[in-house]
């Protein structure tokens, strides 16, 4: 791989590169050596802090189609029994699903999408709150443990990856992809390729205000502790007193909301400016004609992307206002960016010297 802060290139239209038909790294599982006649597949996996969600992947039925999911699972991380247990806890995901492979289809590769602060470069998990891991290896943990190509990226860059190739970043050769869920950050995509930042760009959601709500970050009044959608669910319990039982999420808000409470559309309302002054402050730095909004917030549809694009205008002077567009991938766009770091890194290992 070149050295750089790009670390993940892919051409603006997607690709049909012939596979490679060697497999380097012959599996116990999965058929025969050479693979002749076989459909090649990929086991992706986007690490979350509670789950992992792992599916078995094959290419999508003509060039620039989604991947098809064969088999699809979802199994909990068990982050609060320390690294080991989620290290190991992902290394099962991955031989879950060799085990589950139709007759027919040989796996060539892994994908990992995990979260924190990850060097692409290095296949290094920097550091990963929510899951405890600091400085972990893991692309090399996982290429140990199933002799496999393994394609290793962050999970909201692999989801923007994952929208740009087969999404709605389709064609789109600048953009951002913006994912307000647990948290709020963006993958940047410029001329084509997300840029990285070994590993700290588009972290939108930190950075605040003294004295504000303490963030996991260390900081305080961070977007992320009220804009994000768990944010703005824990201001509105907050506020309210509400259980975690009544108010769930963002879902939960924007229903009150729109039945009336005050409290509720007050916390709405301040999420959607700021998130609206967060996305124009990218396009005051990078001019992007498109951004793309993704994470569990976009459910709402309308009810988030007509104010969100009346709060971008409202923070843009002399800049021309982005098209907002919703993700297309849904929560699968971390799965789908798993996949598609997988196939590239099958092909990054057909390419490499004997
Ligand atoms: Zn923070």
């Amino acid at each position: 791989m070149r050295s750089g802060e790009a670390q993940v290139a892919f051409p603006a239209v997607p690709e049909s590169a012939p596979l490679p038909r060697s497999s380097s790294s012959p599996s116990a599982h999965g058929g025969s050596a050479a693979g002749a006649g076989l459909r090649p597949a990929v086991i992706a996996l986007d690490v979350g802090g509670t789950d992992i969600k792992s599916a078995l992947v094959t290419r999508g039925a003509h060039p620039g189609a989604p991947d098809e999911i064969l088999v699809e699972r979802v199994v909990p991380t068990r982050a609060a029994q320390g690294p080991e247990v989620s290290v190991a806890a992902v290394l099962s995901a991955v031989e879950a699903l060799r085990d589950e492979v139709p007759a027919g289809y040989q796996v060539r590769g892994v994908g990992l999408a995990v979260p924190g602060v990850v060097d692409e470069d290095a296949g290094v998990v920097l550091n990963a709150e929510n899951l405890d891991w600091v400085d972990l290896p893991l692309r090399q943990v996982v290429a140990d443990a199933t002799g496999l190509p393994v394609g290793f990226g962050h999970d909201v860059r692999a989801g923007g990856l994952a929208e740009a190739r087969l999404g709605a970043g389709r064609g789109e050769p600048d953009h951002a992809y913006v994912s307000v869920g647990t948290g709020i950050a963006a993958a940047i995509v410029l001329r084509g390729e997300v840029y990285a930042g070994r590993g700290f760009a588009g972290e939108l959601g930190h950075g605040g205000v003294r004295g504000g709500t303490p963030c996991p970050c260390g900081g305080s009044g961070c977007a992320e502790t009220y804009a994000s959608a768990a944010g703005m669910a824990r201001s509105y319990r907050e506020r309210t007193g509400a259980s975690a039982l009544e108010v769930p999420g963002s879902a939960e808000v924007l229903a009150r909301a729109a039945a009336g409470d005050a409290v509720a559309r007050e916390v709405w309302d301040r999420a959607v400016d700021r998130l609206g002054e967060l996305v124009a402050a990218m396009v005051r730095v990078l001019a992007l004609p498109v951004v793309v909004i993704g994470g569990g917030l976009v459910r709402a549809g309308d009810d988030l992307m007509v104010p969100l694009d009346a709060a971008v205008r409202s923070y843009l002077t002399i800049h021309p206002a982005p098209r907002l567009v919703p993700a297309l991938l849904g929560s699968a766009a971390g799965t789908y960016g798993a996949s598609v770091l997988a196939w590239d890194a099958v092909a990054a290992s057909a390419l490499e010297p004997m």
